[in-house]
């Protein structure tokens, strides 16, 4: 099962999280028929999506993640909302190209180095939180590092990894996280790059631990407090009448053309790749309604 681990280490210098996702990285795999290069790509946002959802506070907090379109594979976009709870979807899902070899994909070219990562948190307020960084390296992994040290003000060491095997599934999914509080001391410091170091090899290490085993192994001995530990899961939200805005999206003129053309309107969701129906009784009272909200 997949889960998040937390805790705090030196007194509460130091934020330490491991999480693993692979059933999350195998739900999107089955659900967009994703290529190693996608799958490996999709998987690392959504892990990250995963964890930043769990560091939401309110119940009602949700975030979305876009990295821009520069590479082979386009848009990767990934909502989550308060818990854990992600979804997400890949411009080009089968774009693919030779793997680099060590179960590693070759995410550089597959997303380019030249893009953002855009982090857009609603946390009920009036505006919108927005933080956005360059991609620095292209392998998520350090650009993650990247966004929450510059954008967050969180200096951060990340590993994070998703290993596709032969059969396209995701045999591991997950990373570890490591943030001190400001202020914490050197040679605290020195302690965890050290600890930081053991985790190349994380995506083998999630092989044969749980995340709560990698903190009690690694960290245990520093003074470690943990938080409840949670489980993050692929759900989409989307409903029916969510949906029926991308009948008003059309426009009338073409919504009432499709309609004449087909007989009903098909809306796929990105996301979870539900389809919704609409047939001329159900397009009229979409239209019904937003002329009445006017
Ligand atoms: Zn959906």
């Amino acid at each position: 099962m997949d889960s998040i681990a937390k805790a705090h280490v030196f007194g509460g210098q130091v934020k330490v999280v491991a999480f693993k996702t692979t059933d999350l990285v195998n739900e999107a795999i089955s659900l967009h028929s994703l290529s190693p290069l996608a799958a490996e790509a999709l998987g690392k946002v959504l892990t990250m999506g995963a964890y930043m959802s769990n560091e939401l506070k309110g119940e009602k907090e949700k975030l979305s993640v876009h990295i821009s379109d520069k590479g082979l594979l386009g848009s990767i976009i990934v909502a989550a909302d308060a818990g854990g709870l992600v979804r997400g979807y890949v411009e080009h899902p089968d774009a693919s190209l030779p793997p680099l070899g060590n179960g590693k994909q070759n995410l550089f070219e597959g997303i380019g180095s030249d893009g953002f990562i855009t982090v857009i948190k609603d946390l009920g307020l009036k505006e919108p939180y927005v933080g956005k960084t360059e991609l620095v390296r292209g392998n998520l992994e350090e650009d993650f590092a990247w966004y929450f040290t510059r954008s967050e003000g969180a200096p951060t060491a990340l590993a994070l990894s998703v290993q596709i095997g032969e059969d396209g599934k995701c045999e591991s999914a997950g990373g570890v996280l490591v943030q001190p509080m400001p202020n914490c001391p050197d040679h605290i410091l020195v302690i965890v790059e050290d600890i930081v170091s053991n985790f190349a090899n994380i995506g083998d290490v999630l092989k044969v631990k749980e995340p709560s085993d990698i903190l009690k192994d690694y960290f245990g001995h520093f003074e470690i407090e943990y938080f409840p530990e949670s489980h993050p899961e692929y759900r989409c939200k989307c409903s029916r009448e969510q949906m029926s805005n991308a009948v008003i999206a059309l426009g009338r003129g073409d919504s009432v053309n499709l309609l004449m053309e087909r007989g009903e309107i098909e809306v796929v969701c990105h996301f979870c790749g539900k389809k919704y129906v609409f047939n001329k009784q159900d397009v009229i009272d979409i239209w019904r309604r937003y002329d009445h909200k006017l």
